[in-house]
């Protein structure tokens, strides 16, 4: 057995609104290692880079990074995909990939997330025709409950539910991506959209880029920020950048949250550049967001976002107060089982919220309540109120889920009380 680094878990994760209950946090240097700790603990979860809101990595056994294991990267580019270690970050694959002028097909607001972690939860940006970032997923490599290492590609049986797998499968050490050439992006912002444009005519401003996000507190009679982003070479339809619904152009980088400086973003002011310092909201060398935050998130079926949106219009004089702001994007459908996007183009509602925990897990079931006739989905790494008996019918696969993974896991190891209340105690 190689030597593996202990730490002792009064850890945290980043918005430090959880401390993980492990005893130990352990980092395995080969794939050989991570087996053998698999077969031989009785609860073991792997972590990310610590970015989700919830105890959905947590375990009461051994928490397991793999930023020391040794890993490959590897280009095919005649298969047009990139192998990747489970634990880079998104915005060191994007760096990389760019170098060699090649892309992903899209990234989230911050680039700082582990590509496994992100998976894990169904992790998207935005755009009517981008897939979550788990769709770019093409095989991944899954050290299973006995420590038996197994490759899962597109079309095996179980692959659909091991990507977007909550880590409730096994331990993942390495994925495949597919990739393409890089592209440019332009990035636009407006500001103070009128609430009526937005509604009216929210299908064509969301098609108004490759990927579009809007940003509101849900109050007055106004959305505060629209964020396009457009690839010059392919969004070929004449573009009028001087106005945008009534919106009009940013006349500085801004940032999302009210009075936060925009110099933490990506360029703005529709400056053409490389996908890799575009596509993300946030730039790798600062806090993305506010840091001292909480975040929720539901996906819905896209052709209720205009009535899903005016339920929440309706709760701003309890949602706002305890809002920095939310961010509305659009997600296309896809075949992976728990992804919050399964079978259906969505619109997902976000919310970056004050830290203040007890005050947002108050609110929570009033937006769950609000948002339940469109049925939405919450985003898995992320605070939100439903359990098990709420979920289970928003997902035709949830019981086949439950089956594979009795199957894989029969000892449960990989369970732990975030999947115990919103998966398995339905
Ligand atoms: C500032 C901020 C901005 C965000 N923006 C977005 C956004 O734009 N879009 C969006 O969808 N989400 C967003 N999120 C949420 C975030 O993307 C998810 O919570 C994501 O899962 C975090 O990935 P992580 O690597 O930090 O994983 P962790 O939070 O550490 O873990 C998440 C899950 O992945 C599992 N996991 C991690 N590694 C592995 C592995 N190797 N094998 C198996 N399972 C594994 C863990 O066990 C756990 O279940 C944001 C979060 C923050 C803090």
């Amino acid at each position: 057995m190689g030597t593996h680094m202990h730490q002792l878990a009064t850890e945290r994760n980043w918005a430090g609104n959880l401390a993980y209950q492990a005893a130990e946090v352990t980092y395995p240097t080969s794939v050989a290692e991570l087996q053998e700790l698999v077969a031989n603990s009785p609860k073991v979860r792997a972590l990310g880079s610590r970015h989700s809101f919830n105890d959905i990595a947590d375990t009461p056994g051994t928490l397991v990074s793999l930023e020391n294991l040794a890993t490959d990267f590897h280009l095919d580019l005649e298969k047009m995909q990139v192998t990747v270690g489970a634990a880079t970050r998104y915005g060191t694959l994007a760096a990389q990939l760019q170098q060699q002028e090649l892309a992903l097909h899209n990234l989230a607001s911050l680039p700082h997330i582990s590509i496994a972690g992100a998976v894990a939860t169904g992790t998207h940006g935005s755009g009517d025709k981008n897939g979550n970032l788990a769709t770019a997923v093409a095989a991944l490599e899954l050290v299973t409950a006995d420590g038996s290492l197994i490759r899962l590609q597109r079309g095996d049986a179980e692959f659909a539910a091991a990507v977007v797998g909550l880590g409730a499968l096994g331990i993942v050490t390495a994925l495949t991506l597919d990739i393409q050439p890089t592209f440019n992006v332009a990035q636009h912002v407006f500001e103070q959209l009128p609430w009526t444009q937005v509604l009216q005519h929210f299908d064509a401003i969301t098609a108004a880029g490759y990927s579009v996000s809007l940003f509101t507190d849900w109050s007055g009679e106004t959305v505060a920020q629209a964020w396009v982003k457009r690839r010059p070479s392919a969004d070929s339809e004449p573009w009028d950048h001087t106005k945008f619904y009534l919106g009009t152009p940013a006349v500085a980088a801004m940032h999302p949250l009210p009075g936060v400086d925009g110099s933490n973003c990506t360029e703005q002011l529709g400056v053409s550049g490389p996908w890799a310092d575009r596509l993300a909201h946030f730039r790798m060398e600062f806090t993305p967001s506010k840091g001292e935050e909480l975040q929720s998130e539901y996906l819905l079926p896209r052709e209720h976002a205009t009535e899903a949106i005016m339920a929440l219009r309706g709760l701003s004089s309890v949602v706002t107060p305890l809002l920095f702001v939310s961010e509305i994007r659009t997600i296309a459908a896809d075949q992976l089982w728990l992804s919050p996007s399964y079978e259906r183009d969505s619109v997902a509602l976000h919310f970056t919220w004050h830290r203040d925990q007890p005050a947002v897990e108050a609110v929570l079931p009033l937006i769950e309540e609000a948002l339940a006739p469109f049925l939405a989905r919450p985003h898995w790494g992320k605070l939100f109120h439903a359990g098990a008996a709420e979920l289970a019918p928003l997902y035709p696969r949830f019981g086949d889920f439950i089956e594979l993974a009795d199957r894989m896991d029969a000892g449960g190891k990989f369970r732990n009380s975030f999947l115990e209340r919103t998966v398995f105690n339905g």
